[in-house]
């Protein structure tokens, strides 16, 4: 099973939410390689506020999991 991970990401400004895929299995590395890391977690409805910026989605984690979902059948 996949779980979504959302981080601010510094280098755009305003700052937008990049939202990744992780597994399940494999908690401290993205789909795409990326490693995570639990203090750059942002957990929404939390305590950022909104800034008007739309969240940002990880192409290559999407990829992945639509190409394992393609696989499984479903
Ligand atoms: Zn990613």
């Amino acid at each position: 099973m996949y779980e979504m991970w959302a981080e601010s990401d510094p280098a755009v400004e305003p700052s937008a939410l990049m939202w990744h895929v992780v597994s399940k299995e494999d908690a401290s590395t993205a789909l795409c390689g990326q490693l995570l890391e639990l203090s750059r977690r942002v957990v929404p409805g939390g305590l950022t506020e909104p800034t008007g910026v739309p969240d940002r989605y990880c192409d290559p984690c999407l990829l992945t999991v639509r190409d394992t979902m393609a696989a499984a059948g479903g």
